[in-house]
């Protein structure tokens, strides 16, 4: 039986970078699940459509053929209707739209058994805001990685300063809090800990010590 990992928690406490060094040295594969609601995202915004939820949504789902698969190097690639989009769904545009369309609740059964066949399949670290309590509910280990708003506003700040971008710190933190506000109360799948998981508070740590911190947990529990 292939074992599986259930990172969850808010956007920008480290869960993508952590999952990703954690899956390279226990030989896991690393699968980043808000990239399928990104792509889903991307795919509404070509198509056009305007409301959420609404029929348009339900129509898109039954047109759009969405695929997660890996390259040589076991790295995530999102397929949508066979064209690679995995670097175009990184943009702000795609995040609020993945953001939105996360909400509706076709959505989230349309990419339900997709995420559950590659845990059947393979050792996995999958990160998102449901896995522990709906995706894998039997995951082996299960995580909650929080910090503090403010700690994930100045990271987010940091890396778009870095990236050259003109941002405003009090404009980060409050997306930062609308997002988490947006995804623990919404009625489908909110982002909560399932009542298993290792509570993990990265707040005031350096990434190379949340990675080293999360390795260990997962050693230990395995
Ligand atoms: O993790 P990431 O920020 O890329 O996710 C984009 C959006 O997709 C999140 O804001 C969240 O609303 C949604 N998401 C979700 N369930 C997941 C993963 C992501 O609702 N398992």
């Amino acid at each position: 039986m292939p074992v599986a990992i259930a990172i969850d928690g808010p956007a920008g406490a480290g869960k993508s970078t952590i999952a990703k060094t954690a899956a390279k040295e226990l030989n896991f594969i690393y699968v980043d699940t808000g990239a399928l609601y990104r792509t889903v995202g991307l795919a509404a915004t070509r198509k056009g459509v305007e409301a959420i939820p609404s029929k348009e949504v339900d129509e898109l789902l039954k047109n759009i053929r969405v695929e997660l698969t890996f390259n040589d190097e076991n790295q995530q690639v999102v397929l949508l209707d066979g064209e690679d989009v995995s670097e175009l769904i990184r943009t702000p545009e795609a995040s609020m739209m993945a953001s939105a369309i996360s909400a509706v609740p076709a959505v989230r059964e349309y990419l339900l058994d997709l995420q559950r066949n590659i845990a059947k399949r393979n050792n996995v670290i999958m990160d998102g805001r449901d896995i522990g309590t709906v995706v894998l509910p039997d995951a082996k280990i299960k995580i909650f990685l929080y910090a503090e708003p403010e700690d994930r506003a100045k990271r987010r700040y940091d890396e778009l300063i870095a990236k050259g971008m003109d941002v405003n710190y009090e404009d980060i933190l409050k997306d930062v809090k609308q997002r988490d506000y947006n995804d623990s109360h919404r009625d489908i799948a909110p982002l909560k800990p399932a009542k298993d998981s290792i509570m993990v508070n990265t707040t005031g740590n350096t990434l190379e010590q949340s990675v080293q911190l999360l390795i260990k947990i997962m050693k230990e529990n395995m």
